[in-house]
């Protein structure tokens, strides 16, 4: 099956393989795709925006949205909480938009099980080193959050077969028509 035309698409892979820049590269080639916007206790990274690029909240704000039911999906991610916020995701499905979500993999357990008809992909580097080379190239991270990212790193490409489908992301732009192809958008 594929993943869009409307309907639930859900990216997953390692910190640092690129999900970010193919997830910006799709949104300006296809602007109807909706991205939601997740929730977290992390730090904003410089330039990073509260309600663009994630709500920003305390750890007592982000429980409190645990309890009240207000996420589709939460995990712990090198020591943040990361999830879904429920009500725009179940709005813009229902409008008929295709809609992205970027998340790891517990959070994609959890969808898989929440929506069964979502197609989930598996974003892959083309070696490991070359993820660690990309996480410290990016240089938003201090040592200890890189080494607990490649720590994950290793446990989330053990599951790349529970995926749908694994797009390796060595060359961008191959990935991207990858990406399209499967979203039923090329
Ligand atoms: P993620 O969102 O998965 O954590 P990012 O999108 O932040 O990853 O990318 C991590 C780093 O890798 C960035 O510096 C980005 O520019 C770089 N990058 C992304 N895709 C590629 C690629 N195909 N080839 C080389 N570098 C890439
Ligand atoms: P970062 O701190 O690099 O922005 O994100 C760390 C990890 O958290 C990434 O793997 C990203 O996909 C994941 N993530 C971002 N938003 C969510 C979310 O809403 N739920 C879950 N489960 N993971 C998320």
């Amino acid at each position: 099956m594929s993943g869009s035309r409307g309907g639930l698409t859900v990216i997953t892979g390692p910190s640092g393989v690129g999900k970010g820049t193919l997830v910006s590269r799709l949104l300006e080639r296809h602007p109807s795709v909706w991205l939601s916007v997740s929730a977290t206790t992390r730090a904003p990274r410089e330039g990073e925006q509260d309600g663009v690029n994630y709500f920003f909240h305390t750890r007592d704000q982000f429980d409190a949205l645990v309890t009240q039911g207000g996420l589709l999906e939460w995990a712990e991610f090198a020591g943040n909480c990361y999830g879904t916020p429920r009500a725009p995701v179940e709005e813009q499905l229902a409008s008929g938009r295709a809609v992205l979500l970027e998340i790891e993999l517990e959070g994609a357990r959890q969808v898989r099980r929440s929506f069964p008809s979502g197609f989930q992909i598996f974003l892959a580097p083309p070696s490991f080193s070359e993820l660690e080379r990309r996480i410290r190239g990016r240089g938003t991270d201090a040592e200890d959050a890189i080494r607990r990212r490649l720590a994950r790193a290793e446990q989330e490409l053990k599951a790349q077969d529970e995926f749908d489908a694994v797009v390796i992301n060595d060359a961008l732009d191959t990935a991207l028509a990858e990406l399209e192809r499967l979203m039923g958008l090329s």
